[in-house]
Formats: structure tokens, sequence, C-alpha cells
């Protein structure tokens, strides 16, 4: 029996793309659709930044996050909703403003790493206090491991009581700056998890024309998948996505290859112990 994978999709992310592809979707109702197809291609994850809806730029605002939550829960049932803490353009004082809407998940970056060019500053007490306010409003963290320290300081924090057990841990491959999409470096963050964290689960992203390569080996090697725009705006060196649909598509054809399949939003919550949807 194939084992299922849970499909992630970043729709939209936090970069200016809108100009650069046209398919990243920048609305509401955009990112409400978007998800919409690239959960009936398989996706059973969302993970969401939002935009000003005058200018694009990357938004922190908790009326915009909460029209996106409302639209997800109405239009996508049973889908996991995960809101971003990024700090790309925003202020680090309104990264957690919304966690009062209470998603089912939000990114936790453990550290802080140099993005292809700027810093991406994660203070101590900074991740402190969004991991106790995740761990007060009942909302699971999805661990950002973007440099190997991240990976550590997470077990720490789970071992202090500030994030619960079992812990789900993203690897970010390919960033320019940060950890190489090699295999042999997701080999060994798998077996450090492995060893500190045992009944954690994985995913991996692969950053820009790396993106297809680590899917292939999340699946070959147990993990979970991440696709969408937000990641990589190209199908391939010919052309550009046509949508987070299509990426997130291509990754569920992959599955049966490795034995696996895209888990339904009930098998997704399941795997990651998360509430049945209501
Ligand atoms: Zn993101």
């Amino acid at each position: 029996m194939s084992e299922a994978c849970i499909l992630t999709v970043a729709i939209t992310g936090s970069l200016p793309r809108k100009r650069d592809n046209p398919a990243v979707p920048i609305t509401v109702a955009e990112q409400i659709e978007s998800t919409q197809a690239a959960v009936e291609a398989g996706a059973s994850l969302v993970h969401v930044h939002v935009r000003n809806p005058q200018d694009e730029s990357p938004s922190s605002d908790p009326e915009i996050f909460a029209r996106v939550l409302e639209g997800l829960r109405a239009h996508c049932p049973g889908v996991i909703v995960q809101f971003s803490t990024g700090g790309r353009g925003r202020d680090p004082a309104e990264r957690g403003a919304m966690l009062s809407l209470r998603p089912d998940m939000a990114s936790l970056a453990t550290g802080s790493v140099n993005f292809p060019t700027s810093v991406y500053a994660n203070p101590p007490d900074f991740i402190e206090q969004l991991a106790a306010t995740m761990r007060a409003e009942g909302i699971k963290p999805e661990i950002e491991v973007f440099d190997l320290a991240m990976l550590y300081t997470a077990v720490t924090l789970a071992e202090r009581g500030l994030i619960a057990a079992p812990l789900h841990v993203q690897f970010v491959l390919g960033l320019k700056n940060a950890l190489p999409a090699r295999r042999e470096t997701l080999l060994f963050l798998i077996e450090e998890l492995r060893m500190l964290a045992p009944d954690a689960t994985w995913t991996a992203a692969g950053v820009g024309r790396h993106q297809l390569a680590v899917n292939h080996l999340a699946l070959e090697l147990g993990g979970h998948c991440r696709t969408g725009l937000e990641d990589n705006i190209r199908f391939d060196a010919s052309r550009l996505a046509r949508s987070n649909a299509e990426l997130t598509a291509r990754v569920a054809d992959l599955c049966g290859r490795y034995g696996r399949r895209p888990a339904t939003p009930a098998e997704a919550r399941d795997l990651l112990g998360l509430a049945p949807c209501g």
C-alpha cells in the first residue's frame, strides 16, 4: 500500500513576482481560487502570505489574513491553513499579529540566516515569543530550517516545552547563502532529526530551479513535499509556471514512482496530529 505524502502549496510568497509571473495570486479572491485549484490537483496544506491590495507589498494586516482564512474554510473544506510569520518586508512586531485568528499552523523560523541579499533576523527572544503565542493559541508550528543550527534550536525549544511534540520541520534547500540542495545535506538533516526527535515529520522545499529535484528527494526519502509559486515561478527552463495547480499536479504525478500518493486533507491532518476538520 502506498504511503500518503502531504503536498504543501506555497501560493504567493512575498517577493514582487506579479510582474515576473502574472500567475502569482495576489488578491484574496485570486488566492482562494488558486488554492482551490491546487487542492483539486492534490495539495492538502496551503502556506499563506498576504499582500496590500494597493501596491501588492507584503502585509501583516490581520483583516486580510482573516478574509483568506474565511474563504479557504468555505471553498477548500478541510485544507490545512498555514500562515507565514516570515520576515520579508514586514515589521517584526507585526509578524505574529494574525496568530489570534488561530490558523491550523504557522511557520516558525528558529534562527537567523542570510538570504540572497538580506539578513533574515530571528533573535532568540523573538522566536520564543512567537512559539509561546502559537502554543497558547493551539497553532502547530512548521519549523523552518534554513540553516543547520535552526534544527537544534527547535529541538531545544521542544525540550523546554515551548513547542509541542511531535515537531513538524521543513528543510529549505537551494537558497543562496543558506543550505544547498544536495542529497547528502538532506540525508544528514533527516538523520539528525531522526536521532533528536524520532516522532517528528518533515517536508523539504527546493527554492527556484531546485524545486523539482527536491520534490523527488523528499518522495524517495519518505518526507512530505512543498511546491508552489512562492518558491519557484518557472515550470522549467523553457517557460513560466502557469499556476500553483500546475506545479502541484507535477508533484502529485511523481508520487506513484516512489510508492507514494497525495494525502487527502483528512489524512494530512492525521499525519500532523491536527484536529479533524469540523
Ligand atoms: Zn513563505
